[in-house]
């Protein structure tokens, strides 16, 4: 997505809307199976030698459940805040020097999104997982598996009771 820079300057002000599609996210974020198209409305504004540039980005993410790897979709809205300047003395880490060209914001957009989505997503608050002895969904069926954490002292003790056992 573009923000037409020597537009912007002669014009002080651009709306811009558009639908894009960031497919980066998806293959960088292993709980991201996939990303619809991204809803992007920008608001950019040139006070020289500084573009600002503000919007909203809305789309639905594809997450992977981190407990039972089940697929399920939720919408995810982020907010963009940006700054380029057109001078490069005044470029900065969080201030890119961008000239009077087109601007490419696909950085930034993607950016938005890797600060918005889940960093853990579950299915459900409650999602039960797989079960670690098994592997069934246990928010299927309960397979009754032992599943209790041992207490590392008892299992000292029945290593040693094996131990003396194998005498
Ligand atoms: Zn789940
Ligand atoms: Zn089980």
């Amino acid at each position: 997505m573009n923000i037409d820079v020597e537009r912007l300057k002669e014009e002080g002000e651009l709306d811009l809307a558009e639908i894009v599609s960031l497919p980066r996210i998806a293959r960088e974020v292993v709980d991201i199976e996939s990303l619809d198209d991204v809803n992007v409305r920008l608001h950019a504004t040139y006070h020289h030698p500084y573009v600002v540039v503000r919007g909203e980005l809305d789309t639905v993410v594809h997450y992977v459940c981190a407990r039972c790897l089940a697929e399920f979709a939720r919408p995810l809205s982020a907010p963009f805040h940006e700054r380029y300047t057109t001078d490069e003395h005044k470029a900065e880490d969080e201030v890119r020097f961008v000239g009077d060209e087109m601007v490419d914001v696909t950085p930034e957009l993607e950016q938005a999104i890797f600060l918005a989505i889940d960093n853990r997503p579950l299915c459900k608050e409650t999602c039960q997982g797989l079960c670690p002895v098994c592997g069934r969904d246990r928010n299927v069926e309960a397979c009754g598996c032992d599943v209790r954490p041992i207490d590392p002292r008892l299992e000292a003790l029945k290593g040693l009771l094996s131990d003396h056992g194998s005498e």
